[in-house]
């Protein structure tokens, strides 16, 4: 029953299907691989915002004091979340929430709808929120308030630096009895997962996602970790998963999608088996997996 075809007809279903596809960690990192070379080295020059907010206001002073006119050192990633470091200790961090996308653009850029953030580098060039959602943030301020001042600093470790081994998991993990998939969404426990890695890591570590992370054995968490950063250094390589409109930051779409095993299948057949995959809600969420592969 549960493997029937997806009821996407419900409206309420088709919004909860766009949340889903949120950008993730690999989508970041193929953000910020291609964003790197082009920013490092240069200088904000000046900015625009809309009116609309986003999560939280954009401080036009500590824009002013810590990043406008100071060079760009590094951009890095901490699970979803950009961060740009300038000379001085100033940093600007972005989050793309649902439905963000930031691009580096020519100048003149064309104009489009929903942008809400717009930083002119000094040769000319546009770096470009465009947010239909708004859900999305842009911060400035000084990088030794980021944790503070953004929900950076509730973030459990990254997964893939260094890569994340069972133990880890195991030792995080103790005294929960929360089911596997909700534990791995939750970024305090791992940072940068969401629905699509997390679908997949499970179904490669052959782990059934409404399992009670305290049933889970030492061998279990070993390979769900190694699971884990499998599927999150692939699709790194494959520059992401483009379900709807992900880019990175010269709009160029990934290409993990073409390799999901799990993820978007319900009813078709498991890869490994050949079993129907199955669709279970939790949560709100869509989790297909493998009845026959999946315990
Ligand atoms: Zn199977």
């Amino acid at each position: 029953l549960e493997s029937g075809p997806k009821r996407s007809a419900h409206p309420k279903s088709r919004t909860r299907t766009v949340i889903a596809k949120v950008p993730e960690l690999p989508e970041i990192e193929a953000l910020r691989r291609s964003l790197a070379p082009e920013l490092v080295g240069r200088r904000f020059e000046s900015f625009w915002k809309s009116r609309e907010p986003l999560r939280q206001p954009f401080s036009v002073s500590a824009w002013r004091k810590l990043i406008q006119g100071r060079t760009i050192l590094e951009v890095r990633r901490r699970g979803k979340f950009l961060v740009l470091d300038c000379e001085g200790g100033g940093a600007l961090l972005f989050h793309l929430g649902m439905s963000g996308r930031l691009r580096l653009l020519p100048q003149p850029a064309k104009p489009e709808r929903h942008v809400h953030w717009r930083g002119w580098l000094e040769d000319g060039r546009e770096l470009r929120l465009r947010d239909p959602r708004r859900f999305g943030l842009v911060w400035a301020g000084k990088a030794e308030n980021l944790d503070r001042a953004c929900p950076l600093g509730r973030l459990g470790p990254e997964p893939l630096d260094p890569p994340l081994n069972g133990q880890v998991l195991m030792c995080r993990a103790q005294g929960s009895r929360q089911q596997v998939k909700a534990w791995l969404l939750n970024g305090a426990n791992v940072a940068g997962l969401g629905n699509i890695y997390v679908t997949e890591a499970l179904h490669l570590a052959q782990i059934h996602p409404a399992k009670r992370v305290n049933q889970l054995t030492g061998s279990a968490w070993e390979r769900l970790a190694t699971a884990v950063v499998q599927v999150l250094e692939e699709a790194i390589r494959c520059g992401g998963t483009t379900l709807q409109d992900f880019q990175d930051g010269k709009g160029r779409p990934g290409s993990f999608q073409y390799r999901l095993l799990a993820y978007g299948r319900a009813g078709k057949p498991c890869f490994q088996c050949g079993a129907p995959l199955r669709d279970l809600r939790m949560g709100g969420r869509s989790s297909v997996y493998c009845a026959n592969c999946q315990r």
